[in-house]
């Protein structure tokens, strides 16, 4: 599961772990303070929307036509349709927001976990008997004839959406994304119980219409991470030792409890804690 295959993409050279989500290894980092909405390695690669305002537009549609200098004329029709819309769900809100790291003073990080493939027995007993919250981002395609697995690592924290089949979001455009976003949503909403709030995008790969689809299926924030845990040692996106509020990335696979070991002792080492991301970046209202 640690293959890794670099790719040259707009951004800087990314690695993809097989299987899931993409880091920025060489990327420039972000200045301080300016992190959110910057690190997306991609963007929304779509001609003609370097400067994001097309995820403002609902598919297919084209800026109004402006008035000539000339025309001393009243709004055309045009101007007074309304204009159609890309909601999704009932429960659209605005475009999510970016979040890699949390905004706290707290000695804290939040340990996430993506994917679903593997459901290990012995990861719940370990989880359980340390106390330690997890945040799942799942992909709901891995949830038929698993779902109890899952129902029972959701009272450990949250089940969240990692979308249904983890296609590359920004290659499906808003209205695509926005199928997988919602589809993967009223999944856990049926089989868990709860209705996520987060979405981690598949190889962590997002633009304005990724924020934009997460929005119209009701979501309030799109998750990225500052900390990965690969294999036995840590990644740091910034630095080499955790930040306060650094959410930590790894994923649901058969070596994962010895890893997880390694990361209670260095937190500890530090002077951390794992804390509950459901607490800090709870539903907006
Ligand atoms: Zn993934």
């Amino acid at each position: 599961m640690a293959l890794r295959i670099r790719l040259a993409v707009a951004g800087g050279a990314l690695a993809v772990v097989a299987g899931c989500s993409m880091l920025p290894v060489s990327a420039p980092q972000p200045s301080s303070g300016a992190d959110q909405g910057t690190l997306s390695p991609a963007a929304d690669a779509r001609p003609g929307d370097a400067s994001g305002e097309a995820a403002a537009l609902a598919p297919g549609t084209s800026p109004a036509p402006q008035a000539s200098p000339t025309s001393h004329r009243s709004p055309q029709p045009v101007a007074t349709k309304p204009l159609p819309t890309a909601v999704a769900d009932p429960g659209a809100k605005g475009p999510a927001e970016f979040v890699n790291r949390v905004a706290t003073k707290d000695k804290v990080a939040f340990l996430t976990l993506d994917d679903g493939v593997v459901t290990d027995p012995n990861l719940i007993t370990f989880l359980t008997d340390n106390k330690i919250p997890v945040t799942t981002f799942f992909t709901t395609m891995y949830g038929d004839g698993h779902w109890d697995y899952w129902r029972q690592i959701s009272q450990l924290g949250s089940v969240q959406n990692h979308t249904v089949y983890h296609p590359t979001l920004t290659k499906l455009g808003e209205g695509g994304a926005a199928e997988e976003i919602c589809s993967a949503n009223k999944a856990i909403t049926a089989e868990i119980g709860n209705t996520p709030w987060m979405l981690r995008p598949p190889y962590g790969v997002y633009g304005d219409s990724t924020l934009a689809a997460a929005g119209d299926c009701g979501l309030d924030y799109v998750v990225h991470w500052s900390v990965t845990l690969p294999d036995e040692e840590f990644h740091f996106q910034e630095g080499d030792h955790f930040l306060p509020g650094d959410i930590i990335l790894s994923h649901y696979r058969d070596d994962l409890v010895p890893h997880l070991k390694i990361m209670l002792a260095e937190l500890q080492r530090q002077g951390f804690r794992l804390a509950r991301l459901e607490d800090y970046l709870p539903p907006k209202p």
